[in-house]
């Protein structure tokens, strides 16, 4: 079922979260041992992520070396086997780094014939060694063209023919929203301006990054709508767990972490105390937005449930 159906059949706040595959080659079972404990809060769909690797492709005979980038394996399996084992509707994250507009094509034929009904389409961050994002070569540049392929395909318009068919994918689509601006964006109007480009080609529904002051994710939302964006916002919610995190949250995420919470962490004598300032936090956040009337709480599980779970328990 769709996200936006999800949404609309509900009656009061829907607890979702997003899982990571596991590194190449390793066996599924970790990841099941982390979802088991959180069915019982009836997630409507888990997210499982896509990321790329870099490696160095040298042709057979030694002279050909290049870095190349690719789609990490996973994404797609897993999203087959959560959703056979489980029941329960998932949402491959698909981006447009690493892939060319070809190989999304095939990726969003197959998530047709898994009767996979959402997608959350998105741009991918740069590499590395990159400055700035750089498109691979026959890929998409911004989120938006990514949206625009969806659905073109959704109409039966694929890259190269058109087929004539009632039985063509009908994906609901995700996107990102940035409460704090995305890093790259000049500021938070010009940001919004471009996420109601997304949602005007065709996205349905908006996902967050992370954000810890509510206030922020408010405004964002405030701002959204005042700007004529009025699909659903869903608000994504990341526990501290580890002392760590004070520097990497900001850094990765451009996120700013209130002062209160930074004392409390740095207050704290070992990372078990960490995690558990974590859990306070969030079930505070999420309990304000449930007030608010949010239509979901979407966790970063980051392929740990024991806090996401302790927040469910307080929440739900
Ligand atoms: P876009 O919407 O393309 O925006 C990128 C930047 O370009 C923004 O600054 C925007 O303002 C600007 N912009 C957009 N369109 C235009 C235009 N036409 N002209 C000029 N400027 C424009 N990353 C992963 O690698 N894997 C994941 O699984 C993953 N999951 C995520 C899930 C969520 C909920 C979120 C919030 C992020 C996720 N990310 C993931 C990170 C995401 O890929 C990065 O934040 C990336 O840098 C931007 O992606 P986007 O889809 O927001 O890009």
């Amino acid at each position: 079922m769709k996200v936006t159906e999800h949404i609309a059949n509900a009656r009061e706040t829907l607890f979702s979260f997003e899982v990571i595959p596991p590194l190449k080659g390793r066996r599924i079972d970790e990841l099941y041992r982390n979802i088991d404990p959180l069915m019982e809060f009836k997630p409507p769909f888990i997210d499982v992520t896509t990321s790329r690797e870099e490696y160095v492709y040298i042709d057979r005979d030694g002279l050909y070396e290049k870095q190349v980038t690719r789609m990490r394996p996973g994404t797609l399996g897993i999203c087959a086997s959560i959703k056979h084992k489980y029941d329960v509707d998932t949402i491959p994250h698909v981006l447009c780094g690493g892939f060319t507009k070809e190989e999304t094509e095939y990726l969003l034929v197959d998530c047709h014939y898994l009767g996979i009904d959402n997608v959350m389409a998105l741009r991918g961050d740069a590499m590395k060694e990159q400055k700035y994002f750089e498109p691979t070569q026959g890929g998409h540049a911004y989120a938006s063209e990514l949206v625009d392929q969806i659905v073109c395909l959704n109409k039966g318009q694929y890259l190269h023919d058109v087929v004539e068919t009632d039985d063509c994918s009908d994906f609901c689509i995700g996107v990102a929203g940035y409460p704090e601006k995305h890093l790259e964006s000049p500021s938070l109007r010009t940001d919004i301006k471009w996420l109601k480009h997304k949602v005007d080609l065709g996205a349905d529904y908006i996902v967050t990054q992370m954000f810890f002051d509510n206030q922020k994710f408010f405004e964002f939302v405030d701002l959204a709508r005042e700007m004529g964006i009025d699909v659903p916002i869903i608000p994504g919610i990341k526990p501290i767990a580890v002392k760590r995190h004070l520097q990497l949250l900001p850094q990765v995420f451009r996120t700013e972490l209130p002062e209160p919470l930074i004392e409390a962490v740095e207050a704290c004598k070992d990372n078990k105390a960490v995690r558990q300032v974590g859990i306070e936090w969030a079930i505070e956040q999420s309990r304000e937005l449930k007030a608010a009337g949010v239509p979901v709480l979407h966790y970063y599980s980051m392929g740990k449930s024991d806090n996401i779970q302790a927040i469910a328990k307080a929440v739900f």
